[in-house]
C-alpha cells in the first residue's frame, strides 16, 4: 500500500484521494492551498458580508423571525457557527437537530450548553428507536454504515425545516470532505446540493430505496426524505460552507468556543483517537470508525493526526504511534451497538468480511483476518523526510494542550462533571 509522503493516509483512503509526483496526498495540498497568500480571505469576508444582509432583507420581505438556519449537533463547530452568526453578524439563527438516538452524555451536555448559551430558538427531531435500530441494521447489512440515518437525517431534516418556516439560507460550518482529502478546490465555493447530500452523505442511497427492505416502512425513512423541487424552488433555499468564507482552523475556534461558551472537551482516554474535543458527541463514532479500519485498514487516528502534522504540531514518529495505538482498536460499544440491532458480535464480523479490502486484509492459517500492511510498518524514507512539515511552536502535546488531547504521559485533569469525565457505556436517545 502506498502512503502519503507527508500525512498518513493510504491510497485506497475514502473519499478517493490523489497522490502527485512527490508522493503527496491531495488532502495536504488542500491543507497548503489554505495557507498559501493568493486566497483573499478579506475578500470573502465581504462575500459573507453581502449573504448576510441578503439574508436580512429575505428575512424582513418573508415576515419571519429567523435569518437562517444552523445545523448543530452541540459540538465545537456548532459552537463557533452559531457565535458567529449571532454574535458577530447579529443574525437569529434557527438552530435545528437531527437526534439521531447515539448521543454521548459529553454531546448532550454540549447541545444543552450551547442553547442555554445561544439564547437561540431551536428545533429537535428525534427518530424513534424502532426506525433507527430498522434502518441502521439494513444498511449495516448493506454497505457496512451503522450511521447512514445519521448523515442522512443531519443532511435533510433541516432542508424540511427550512421550505416549512420559508426560511432561505442553511449555513453549514466545514466542507469536511475538501479538509480530509482535497477533492474539490478553495475556488470552487462549493454549495450543498441535494446530490452531494446523497453522494457523499448517503453513499448513493436515497430513502425510496430502502422502502420494503428490512421491514423498514414509509413512516421510518420520513425524516430522510429531501423536500420536492417545487418547494425548495419556492422557499429559494440554498446551503453554504463558512469554510469557503473565512480561514476555518478547528484548534483555535474550540479553544475560543470553550473560553467564550462553556464547550467542553472530554477529559477521559477515548477508545480510538487522542483528539479529546473533535467528534465527541456521539459513539456511534467510535463503531463507525472501527467499521473504516476493518474495510480499509486505518480510522480516526490516522485522520487525526494527519492533521496534527499538516499542522506541524506533530511529529511523523508521534502521529505513526498514536495511529500504532488506537487504529486497529475495537470499541466497547460495539457489544451495546450490536445488543440494539439484534446481532450477536460474530455475526457482525461476518456482515463486514466482504467488504474488506483485499489490499489490506488476508486471512491467516487460523481463519483470522491480519492486516498485511500498516503506515507505522513503513520506514521513513528520503520522501518522506523531503516532505517533513515545519514544526510549530504549538505542539499536540504540549502543556497548553493537555486538555484537548490525550498524552498517556501527561493526562488532562477530570473537569468534575461525570458526563465529561467517564467514558459512556451505554448510548441516550435524550
Ligand atoms: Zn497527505
Amino acid at each position: 500500500m502506498r502512503y502519503c509522503a507527508r500525512c498518513f493516509y493510504p491510497e485506497n483512503a475514502k473519499p478517493t484521494i490523489i497522490f502527485d509526483e512527490e508522493g503527496v496526498c491531495s488532502g495536504c495540498r488542500y491543507h497548503e492551498s489554505r495557507g498559501k497568500l493568493e486566497i483573499d480571505w478579506s475578500k470573502r469576508e465581504k462575500m459573507f458580508d453581502r449573504i448576510v444582509d441578503q439574508a436580512g432583507k429575505m428575512r424582513k420581505a418573508r415576515g419571519n423571525s429567523h435569518d437562517c438556519i444552523i445545523p448543530v449537533s452541540g459540538g465545537k463547530d456548532s459552537h463557533f457557527q452559531v457565535w458567529l452568526l449571532k454574535k458577530k453578524y447579529g443574525l437569529n439563527p434557527l438552530l435545528v437537530t437531527f437526534n439521531h438516538a447515539y448521543n454521548s452524555p459529553a454531546g448532550l451536555r454540549n447541545l444543552e450548553n450551547l442553547v442555554e448559551r445561544s439564547g437561540c430558538d431551536h428545533v429537535r427531531y428525534t427518530a424513534g428507536l424502532d426506525s433507527v435500530r430498522r434502518v441502521s441494521r439494513y444498511m449495516l447489512e448493506t454497505v457496512g454504515d451503522l450511521t447512514w440515518h445519521y448523515h442522512a437525517g443531519i443532511r435533510t431534516f433541516p432542508f424540511q425545516v427550512a421550505v416549512q418556516y420559508n426560511i432561505p439560507l442553511i449555513v453549514w460550518g466545514e466542507h469536511g470532505f475538501a479538509e480530509l482529502t482535497g477533492i474539490v478546490s478553495l475556488e470552487d465555493f462549493v454549495e450543498f446540493t441535494c446530490w452531494t447530500r446523497k453522494e457523499h452523505d448517503m453513499r448513493g442511497y436515497e430513502p425510496a430505496d430502502l422502502i420494503g427492505k428490512g421491514g423498514i416502512t414509509l413512516g421510518d425513512v420520513l425524516p430522510y426524505i429531501y423536500p420536492d423541487d417545487e418547494k425548495i424552488e419556492k422557499c429559494e433555499v440554498k446551503g453554504i460552507y463558512l469554510s469557503n468564507f473565512f480561514n476555518w482552523d478547528a484548534k483555535p475556534q474550540a479553544e475560543f468556543m470553550i473560553k467564550e461558551w462553556g464547550f467542553s472537551p472530554v477529559s477521559y482516554e477515548r477508545e480510538r483517537t487522542f483528539n479529546l474535543y473533535a467528534k465527541i458527541e456521539d459513539h456511534a463514532n467510535d463503531v463507525h470508525d472501527y467499521l473504516k479500519y476493518l474495510k480499509f485498514g486505518y480510522g480516526r487516528a490516522t485522520d487525526d493526526a494527519s492533521m496534527e502534522v499538516r499542522h506541524g504540531r506533530m511529529t511523523r514518529e508521534q502521529g505513526l504511534s498514536m495511529i500504532q495505538r488506537y487504529d486497529g482498536r475495537p470499541p466497547s460499544s460495539l457489544e451495546t451497538y450490536c445488543d440494539f440491532l439484534g446481532l450477536g458480535p460474530e455475526t457482525f464480523y461476518q456482515l463486514v468480511d466482504p467488504m474488506r479490502d483485499p489490499l489490506i486484509w488476508q486471512k491467516d492459517k487460523t481463519g483470522e483476518w491480519t492486516p498485511m500492511d500498516a503506515v507505522f510498518g513503513h520506514e521513513t524514507g528520503p520522501d518522506e523526510e523531503t516532505q517533513r512539515v515545519r514544526q510549530a511552536e504549538d505542539r499536540t502535546f504540549g502543556m497548553a494542550n493537555r486538555h484537548l488531547y490525550y498524552n498517556p504521559d501527561n493526562p488532562p485533569l477530570p473537569l468534575g462533571d461525570p458526563r465529561l469525565d467517564e467514558r459512556p457505556m451505554g448510548f441516550k436517545a435524550l
